[in-house]
């Protein structure tokens, strides 16, 4: 395989991008490669770099791709909506519909707000939750990845922990003094915190998915919630990847607890610029030209940017009951095949999967549901397994602390063709 042409563009990214793109988990540093592959076209499971290489996909743009790219309904849709025009700062019929299907999935949410991207959706949630309890201070979880505001990128995760930090420089005391962090699955230092501070709010990922994919206990939540209704703290359940993903109703639907705040991204946007955060009407009715409670944004609820995300809603709605079955369904497949060639070749691993999700940790422990188990595990046999499959024509995420995602374009052929790749991966591994 050829990379030239994406070396060439690299060399120009690099001196006018930082670093040569746009968002840090794009890069291949962690990966041990000299530049990214800059990529041309997407069509179903598969992309086309400038080199005309063409790769099975596993990335599928971190989440919102789950029907894989330009599917027909969501490009047509997406047609006829550019055809009315780009945007129009006055609302539109399409918003409602949207927000209508939204809240028939999430019976938590009575209300929804749109935003461009998910670090939005987090950013207004915890604004709202501040003003509503008239508490400063926030909860979230060590790893968690919430978008990219200054409250969340604390302890975070994705592709702050690839870089090998977890807070962001330029960042107030004032605003880390506000953020409390406790290790995923520890119930007594939420207690400890939600008895003891002013906390507005629990954010977290019911499903986290951001220093890999990390098993979560209903149990925890369950008991989250509790602690969270005994000392009237609101709970957000940041579902901007789980949301539609792992479900219609993503995990809240899954572990039946209800958030008093869900966030939203990625799917709802079917690959173009969607977020949202909603919830009970009382809480919602705090934001303006309701309350005072500010959120805003001229591309909010952007109509071809709906459009996209109605089809693609529409689409899981319409094939619920096959769809989300089959999506796991393949990727047990691909994980009872891993779990066969770590035998195989004596290379250990602990391969966390959820629905559509998967991450292969190179790890010799039976089980990975700390941030700590996610960083112990091999970053060099992961850049082995990355490289072996990016050179065979598979795309994989070019972190250890990122999920594999897959989409319904993905067929079984697509399967079979990685898994005699993996294969391949294992054995220079071992
Ligand atoms: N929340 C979670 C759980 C995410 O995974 C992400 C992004 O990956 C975000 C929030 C931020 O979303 P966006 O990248 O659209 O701003």
């Amino acid at each position: 395989m050829k990379f030239k042409n994406s070396e060439k563009i690299y060399e120009k990214a690099i001196n006018i991008i930082p670093g040569g793109v746009n968002s840090p988990v794009r890069a291949f540093k962690s990966v041990k490669r000299s530049h990214p592959i800059f990529i041309k076209k997407g069509a179903g499971s598969k992309i086309w770099d400038e080199d005309n290489n063409e790769y099975i996909d596993y990335i599928c743009s971190w989440g919102p791709l789950i029907l894989g790219h330009n599917h027909p309904r969501v490009l047509n849709g997406v047609k006829e909506a550019i055809e009315l025009g780009s945007s129009f700062g006055l609302p539109t019929k399409m918003e409602v519909e949207l927000a209508e299907m939204v809240c028939s999935c999430y019976p938590s949410m009575d209300m929804v707000r749109f935003t461009t991207s998910g670090t939005e959706a987090t950013m207004a949630a915890i604004r709202v939750a501040r003003a509503y309890t008239n508490r400063n201070k926030i909860l979230k979880f060590e790893g968690c990845y919430h978008g990219h505001s200054d409250a969340l990128l604390v302890s975070s995760g994705s592709g702050l922990l690839t870089d090998g930090y977890q807070d962001s420089n330029g960042i107030t005391d004032g605003v880390l003094r506000d953020t409390l962090v406790v290790p995923f699955g520890d119930i007594e230092g939420v207690k400890n915190y939600l008895k003891n501070e002013d906390v507005a709010c629990i954010i977290m990922e019911p499903v986290p998915a951001n220093m890999g994919l990390i098993h979560s206990e209903k149990k925890f939540l369950e008991e989250v919630r509790v602690l969270c209704d005994e000392t009237k703290t609101l709970l957000i359940f940041d579902e901007v990847i789980s949301g539609f993903r792992l479900a219609l109703g993503g995990a809240q639907e899954i572990f039946n607890i209800k958030p008093d705040i869900t966030t939203l991204g990625k799917i709802i946007g079917g690959g173009y610029p969607v977020g949202a955060f909603g919830g009970r009407r009382d809480i919602m009715n705090m934001i303006a030209p309701v309350g005072r409670v500010y959120h805003a944004g001229t591309l909010s609820g952007n109509p071809v940017a709906v459009r996209a995300g109605m089809e693609t809603v529409g689409y899981l709605m319409e094939n619920k009951d096959t769809l989300y079955k089959t999506l796991e369904n393949n990727v047990q497949y691909l994980v009872d095949n891993i779990k066969k060639f770590s035998k195989l070749y004596n290379v250990p691993v602990c391969v966390n999967s959820f629905g559509s999700l998967f991450t292969i940790f190179f790890t010799e422990k039976d089980s990975v549901n700390l941030l700590q188990d996610a960083l112990e595990a091999s970053e060099e046999k992961y850049a082995i397994y990355f490289n072996t499959m990016l050179e065979e024509g598979i795309v994989t995420p070019p972190s250890k602390f990122e999920a594999h995602f897959i989409s319904i374009a993905h067929s079984q052929e697509d399967l079979d063709r990685t898994l005699a790749v993996m294969e391949k991966a294992f054995k220079k591994i071992s």
